[in-house]
């Protein structure tokens, strides 16, 4: 019962409004928050970051938090602040985006990839245990698509082994495992605010931890290697005196992205809420095509940040690809995208490290398979309805 794309097209009404894939939740407390720290007459890393950190750290459960410029230079930064450096191994999966990877090779170091465990599409701690060598100084775990991976089996690992744990939890903010929040368990966890992130400040990240010298460090790191901030050097009763301890880098917030960090923080639960319930009601509604689609699963005791919602094709059921059922959501004016492109399957990966086709079949398998649908807190209920439908009548049209 194979039908052409237009033929689909006459039998669902394609809405008229193109759906995106992602859209940021940006409200007038968010724009107010902003437009006040440009009035504060500080416009860089000062007491607006000092309370956006603070109540981040409160919020992960984490002792300290440090602000950064992105996601990315929150990892980059954790890995040198370790001294994980050339000769070293740092172990963390292909099923991420490409930045989990490039700060391994930042620091000198050599990215070792693990597969991932279907049923989640988690990095798999037997793997991991498994890629461990005598070189070996980190493990990034990533918390794909906001899922919580198997922390607590990671640090038993790490223990063991006495190597540091790098969260990428870029998509982890509010996920947790026995009621216990993402941001209190690895060595570091690094946060994203880019912004199809679960809270924006438009680029940014942070990096919250327990140990304090590690956290004085990271604070030095982000801002040249300097032992103080630049609103304490230059601001009322700070000391002009300061001293540079190493060669830092320039990856800071400024405070009027921090204003909008804290106000988008006020709504992060609401905002998590929201995407869940789009979760459940995507997977009750689809349900009822089990043989065509395989929904993404909450394992138990932990919550998921539902941050993406990666469906996956039973594509044995039926007779289109992944690529094609994307470009038919798009002729119906819907939006989504893939995450993510393995990375020893891209050019660069195969080229330094020889990896290819075969290395990781559970990723190329979900690889294969996967799209990842619409889920934010500004959709509409009609949205949500129009979603469930299209996928539903894509899947059922191309049924064998
Ligand atoms: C977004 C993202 C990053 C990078 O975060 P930036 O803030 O854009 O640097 C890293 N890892 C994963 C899994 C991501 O989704």
């Amino acid at each position: 019962m194979n039908q052409t794309a237009a033929e689909i097209t006459l039998e669902l009404q394609r809405r008229a409004e193109f759906l995106p894939f992602h859209r940021p939740s940006i409200d007038e407390q968010d724009i107010a928050g902003v437009v006040d720290a440009l009035r504060a007459g500080w416009l860089t890393h000062g007491p607006i970051c000092r309370q956006f950190e603070q109540e981040f750290a409160e919020r992960v459960g984490a002792a300290r938090a440090i602000s950064v410029s992105s996601g990315t230079d929150a990892m980059h930064l954790s890995l040198v602040a370790l001294g994980v450096g050339q000769g070293d191994e740092v172990i963390t999966t292909p099923f991420t985006f490409c930045s989990t990877a490039h700060v391994i090779e930042h620091v000198g170091a050599t990215p070792i990839f693990v597969d991932i465990e279907p049923s989640t599409m988690q990095i798999d701690p037997k793997a991991v245990d498994q890629a461990v060598t005598a070189r070996t100084k980190a493990v990034i775990p990533v918390h794909y698509g906001g899922h919580p991976c198997d922390i607590d089996a990671i640090l038993a690992i790490a223990e063991a082994n006495g190597i540091a744990v790098v969260e990428d939890a870029a998509h982890g903010l509010g996920a947790s495992v026995g009621g216990r929040p993402i941001g209190s368990f690895g060595t570091t966890t690094c946060f994203s605010f880019y912004a199809t992130k679960a809270i924006t400040t438009g680029e940014g990240g942070m990096v919250t931890t327990d140990d304090p010298a590690l956290a004085d460090r990271l604070e030095s790191l982000r801002l040249h290697g300097i032992s103080r901030d630049a609103w304490r050097r230059y601001g009322k009763g700070g000391a002009w005196r300061y001293d540079v301890l190493e060669p830092g880098f320039k990856a800071n917030l400024t405070d009027f992205q921090a204003a909008l960090g804290l106000s988008q923080l006020s709504k992060e639960s609401r905002m998590r809420l929201l995407r869940t319930k789009i979760a459940y009601r995507y997977s009750a509604a689809f349900g009822e095509l089990a043989d065509l689609v395989q929904v993404p699963i909450e394992a138990q005791d932990v919550a998921s940040a539902w941050h993406l919602y990666p469906l996956r094709l039973r594509l044995e059921n039926l007779s289109i690809e992944r690529d094609e059922f994307i470009d038919t959501l798009e002729s119906y004016n819907i939006g989504t995208s893939v995450h993510f492109i393995p990375l020893h399957l891209q050019a660069h990966f195969r080229q330094a490290y020889g990896s290819g086709p075969g290395d990781f079949l559970n990723i190329e398998n979900a690889f294969e398979r996967i799209v990842s649908l619409p889920i934010y807190p500004d959709m509409t209920d009609d949205d949500i309805a129009y979603v469930i439908d299209c996928v539903a009548h894509v899947t059922k049209s191309r049924a064998r």
